[in-house]
């Protein structure tokens, strides 16, 4: 049995002055209105891999379109895309989707048992526990990155964070910490303390209500813990992505379930880590590209309709290099170089399921992936009609 060092009277202590210093330091955050456990796990469905400020505004938008939890379970999936659109890890957009259909048919309530809740798609342990003590006012204990920043230092806990015997001690100086009759506000106040008192770089211990018992503190190590995790290097690749255009119109596809960014609208891509990216440098501001120098670019254009062709059935031919964006895609760093393509082909014959022509002033229909919206804003300004 793994155990801390904190006495119980210790611990009593400890949560009081939390309580005290929450309930005069919280923030004030939309979801912290009410007690609704529709809006509690949106929220946090949403603030998953998400800060708050960029979530703030999607919470409200959501909310406002779909207020209820009957009301997202008959919306089409097309539609919670399109409004989830930009925040990303889209498998979280269709998992709040199933589990409200999910839900509506079990009779429309959530669960308030945090072993419930974990078997709907998408809620983990840390949002079972935040769910149940937030709304149902459950004694459920919460770990995430703020906490366990917290607890580890609470601690001098001197381990990776990620093994199990970490992972162990962490709950259960949550288990311990939360308090039997404030669950919610206190777990709230741990992640408010994690996130705004005991930061990542430099915690502000001065101004911590839990100083005297913080072991890391006594021992001057608080600024060592935790420690820092190995991170892997992103792995580089090469995306190509072709608008193309036939008369005024694009070609859109679909992806399907199964596919990363399943459900979303995007113009047809694929990698090919035999391009020179340097190249195709990133466009600059306000500034067009010109069409590449022929004798460098001439081989590379023609491979790249060569493999175009035998990858979609289809001929093209390359009118312009439009942009190259670099985004990061869990352990990819991605660069994806973007040309404009006419063909006379009427459709592609393999590579793409759903597909349809569309106009650039239907773009704003339709939910597209980051990268594919800013590439259709960008055709949206270049082709005005
Ligand atoms: S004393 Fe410092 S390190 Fe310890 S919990 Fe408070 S802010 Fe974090």
């Amino acid at each position: 049995m793994i155990s801390d060092t904190f006495s119980d009277r210790e611990l009593d202590t400890l949560r009081r002055k939390l309580l005290a210093w929450y309930d005069r330091h919280q923030r004030q955050l939309p979801w912290r209105e009410s007690r609704d456990p529709y809006r509690i796990w949106l929220s946090e469905i949403m603030l998953q891999q998400t800060t708050v400020a960029a979530v703030i505004p999607y919470f409200e938008r959501f909310l406002a379109r779909f207020p209820n939890l009957q009301i997202l379970a008959r919306a089409d999936e097309a539609d919670v895309l399109q409004l989830w659109e930009g925040l990303g890890y889209y498998s979280r957009a269709r998992n709040i989707h199933r589990t409200a259909q999910l839900l509506v048919r079990q009779g429309g309530k959530f669960p308030s048992d945090p072993a419930e809740l974990v078997k709907l798609p998408g809620i983990g342990r840390y949002t079972a526990g935040a769910i149940a003590s937030f709304a149902f006012q459950q004694p459920a204990p919460i770990v995430e990155a703020n906490t366990q920043r917290l607890y580890a230092r609470l601690l001098a806990w001197d381990q990776p964070l990620t093994t199990a015997v970490s992972q162990k001690i962490l709950w259960n100086l949550a288990a311990r910490l939360v308090s039997p009759t404030r669950p919610g506000a206190c777990n709230q106040a741990l992640m408010d303390l994690g996130s705004q008192v005991c930061t990542p770089a430099a915690p502000r211990c001065e101004a911590c209500p839990v100083q005297v018992h913080c072991r890391a503190y006594l021992q001057g190590c608080q600024h060592r813990l935790p420690l820092a995790r190995q991170r892997v290097p992103p792995t580089p690749v090469t995306h190509l992505c072709i608008a193309l255009r036939s008369g005024s119109r694009f070609l859109l596809h679909r992806y399907q379930p199964g596919e990363r960014w399943a459900g979303l609208w995007d113009f047809p891509r694929w990698e090919n880590n035999d391009i020179p990216c340097d190249l195709f440098p990133t466009r600059k501001k306000n500034r067009p590209i010109l069409l590449p120098d022929a004798a460098l670019h001439a081989p590379w254009l023609s491979a790249i309709e060569d493999d175009f062709s035998r990858r979609f059935q289809a001929r093209i031919t390359l009118q312009r290099h439009l942009v190259t964006f670099r985004h990061a895609v869990t352990r990819f760093a991605i660069t994806l170089i973007c040309f404009e393509a006419t063909t006379s082909a009427r459709s592609l014959k393999q590579g793409v399921s759903q597909q349809k022509w569309t106009s650039p002033a239907d773009f704003p229909d339709h939910a597209f992936s980051t990268t594919g919206r800013r590439l259709a804003n960008l055709l949206t300004r270049s082709h005005p009609e």
